[in-house]
């Protein structure tokens, strides 16, 4: 085709030259012909070349679009990870920081404001239909006399002791507590005044089993316990005020023994 094409160029150029041809009217219109054919060949170079240039260009823009939208999604992939981890963090600092402020410093028992929650909590059950609460106030006995014999710091490290020895001895969802100084509690979800005071009665023969050590030695103490039960509708720190009388009872009575709140037993 091309070599067709190329010797019809030939031609033409040969004919024009011819000199028995100069002047013929044919081969003026032939030139003129000639020159426009020339013309419109590269003013069709021109279009493709123009064409072609922007048909690159576009493919190249819409590959960096797509570059672009590839490098954004990655981005935006990443900070969604970033944030997820950071959400993490957060859950799990926060949950540290609630449980951090539910303790107790010292025992690493639960705290007075946990006890709190705990009891609005048991007592929306209990007013839902649940089966009620008993509350045990622990209070260690003559416990002043550890500190005066041997110092405030082997005190607080037998209190760590007796702490242990008491949570160890519940299961499930019991809950000990510190109350306060070397005072201690327990909520006893969906139990009877009865089984607590034998549970309260387990706690009370076998602390005074547990020998607690103290500068090279061991220490036997006792404790005194007050049991009450909740009473559906009541505020729950009726309930806390009736478990301490029966404390304050059981240490006018001598100590040592648990005494039961005498207004639940109607
Ligand atoms: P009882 O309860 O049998 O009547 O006598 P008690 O000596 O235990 O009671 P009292 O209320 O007179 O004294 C309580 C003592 O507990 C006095 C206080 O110094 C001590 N105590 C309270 N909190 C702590 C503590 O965190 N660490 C130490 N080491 N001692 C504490
Ligand atoms: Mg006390
Ligand atoms: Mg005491």
């Amino acid at each position: 085709m091309k070599s067709d094409e190329d010797e019809l160029d030939a031609r033409i150029q040969r004919l024009l030259a011819d000199p028995q041809y100069q002047g013929h009217p044919l081969r003026e219109a032939l030139d003129g012909l000639w020159q426009r054919s020339h013309q419109q060949m590269a003013r069709i170079e021109r279009i493709t070349y123009i064409s072609d240039a922007y048909q690159a260009m576009a493919r190249e823009r819409e590959l960096s679009i797509n570059e672009r939208f590839e490098r954004q999604l990655k981005r935006i992939g990443k900070v969604a990870r970033i944030s997820d981890r950071y959400q993490e963090m957060m859950r799990d600092l926060n949950e540290a920081l609630r449980e951090a402020s539910h303790r107790d410093p010292l025992t690493g028992l639960y705290n007075r404001r946990m006890v709190m929650e705990r009891l609005r909590e048991e007592t929306a059950m209990v007013a839902a239909g649940g089966s009620a609460y008993a509350i045990a106030m622990i209070d260690v006995d003559h416990f002043k006399s550890v500190n005066d014999r041997y110092g405030h710091e082997a005190g607080d490290r037998v209190l760590v002791e007796i702490a242990q020895a008491l949570a160890a001895r519940l299961k499930g969802d019991e809950l000990c507590a510190r109350w306060g100084g070397e005072e201690f509690v327990l909520i006893l979800p969906a139990t009877t005044l009865e089984d607590a005071r034998t549970l309260a009665e387990n706690l009370r023969s076998h602390l005074r089993t547990v020998p607690l050590p103290i500068a090279d030695q061991s220490l036997w103490l006792t404790i005194s316990v007050g049991v009450a039960h909740y009473e559906p509708g009541e505020n729950f720190s009726a309930a806390i005020d009736r478990a301490d009388r029966a404390l304050y009872r059981a240490k006018q009575l001598g100590r040592d023994r648990v005494e039961i709140d005498d207004g639940a037993l109607g």
